[in-house]
């Protein structure tokens, strides 16, 4: 048995039982593993969906190019979707991506240019901008724009979804994700509350992105956007993908919990994830204390999980990098002596 290509490869990801991070709780909580895929990341599921819907409306002829401004880990999935189809990629990111992303793209042979973070969206120089303004100069390519591109939603009602309703049997009552575009929460919504409406759907925002109080509030508050750490989840705009109907709740995480609950998975669980994996995870135990009441054994919950420890090794994963950033208390060094001891 083989697959004709990578693509094959993609999503049917372990949902895992997380074991320790959240004892006390009554009910049952499952990691959805996205690490997996063969880009290392969730994002694999909408590289191929993205391109044919491009292919399907003329805008992209073979050989042609495809661009986007990307965190990453989507740039992975349409790179190797890219790869199986024979086209180029050019991607723009920030400069607060880790190098190791950066360098995964340029593996996988696409054009990366790195653009500054703390500008405005509709500034020249953002990777939002100068992503569309590429695709306008460079003929026969198309920007694919995932925060506004159905294609991206779609990708998770006919995968991720159809999966965890699958993969439990139709038990799943909870489904907890981060979101960054908002198609992996939105897409996978759909998909469980068409099965069945009474399933809760939480999005977890970390702290400096508009999601949370847009939700609760209704407001884009433009004083509540700050910078911050983690990466690839949370907004400072608000996309066409993020739809907040679909979400039932949404609660707030800080950098600080994000990262100690990505490296307690590690630690605890076995689990090497990325960072918006501890913020899922944080906020989800957060959501579930707070509704501990309602809750029973019968519960199951399942956890997006998105991408791998791998692309963190020199930020959540470097002790330096976190005590430099306030994540993590100093501790005394271990000497040989006393290890020995
Ligand atoms: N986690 C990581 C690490 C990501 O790269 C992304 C995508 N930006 C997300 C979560 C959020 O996924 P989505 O864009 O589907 O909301």
């Amino acid at each position: 048995m083989w697959h004709d290509n990578i693509l094959g490869a993609i999503g049917n990801t372990p949902l895992v039982r997380i074991n320790n991070v959240v004892e006390g709780l009554p009910c049952t909580v499952l990691g959805k593993v996205e690490f997996f895929n063969p880009g290392g990341s969730v994002k694999d599921r909408i590289g191929v969906t993205l391109i044919e819907r491009a292919e399907k409306e003329g805008k992209i002829e073979p050989g042609g190019t495809i661009i986007e401004g990307t965190s990453g880990n989507t740039g992975a999935g349409l790179a190797i979707a890219a790869i199986a189809k024979g086209y180029k990629c050019i991607f723009t990111t920030t400069d607060k991506q880790s190098q190791e992303k950066v360098d995964v793209l340029r593996a996988l042979g696409a054009e990366v240019l790195v653009c500054p973070t703390n500008v405005e969206p509709d500034d020249p120089r953002s990777y939002y901008s100068v992503a569309r303004r590429l695709a306008e100069e460079i003929p026969n390519s198309v920007y694919l724009n995932q925060y506004d591109n159905s294609a991206n939603p779609k990708a998770h009602v006919e995968t991720t979804g159809p999966e965890l309703w699958k993969q439990t049997e139709g038990r799943i009552t909870h489904f907890i994700a981060g979101a960054g575009t908002g198609g992996t929460i939105s897409g996978t919504s759909r998909y469980l509350k068409d099965q069945n409406e009474d399933i809760q759907v939480v999005g977890v925002d970390p702290m400096g992105s508009v999601f949370y109080k847009y939700f609760h509030e209704g407001v884009f508050d433009e004083d509540e956007i700050y910078p911050y750490f983690t990466e690839g989840v949370g907004e400072d705009i608000l996309p066409e993908n993020m739809d907040f109907d679909a979400v039932d709740d949404f609660v707030q995480v800080d950098d600080k919990s994000s990262m100690q609950m990505t490296r307690r998975l590690a630690r605890e669980e076995g689990l090497f994830v990325g960072q918006s994996c501890g913020m899922a995870m944080a906020g989800a135990i957060q959501w579930l204390n707070d509704h501990s009441a309602e809750l029973s054994e019968d519960d199951v919950v399942v956890v997006l999980l998105p991408d791998s420890g791998f692309r963190y090794l020199s930020k959540t994963y470097n002790d330096e990098w976190m005590k430099n950033h306030g994540f993590l208390e100093s501790r005394p060094e271990v000497t040989a002596d006393e290890v020995v001891k």
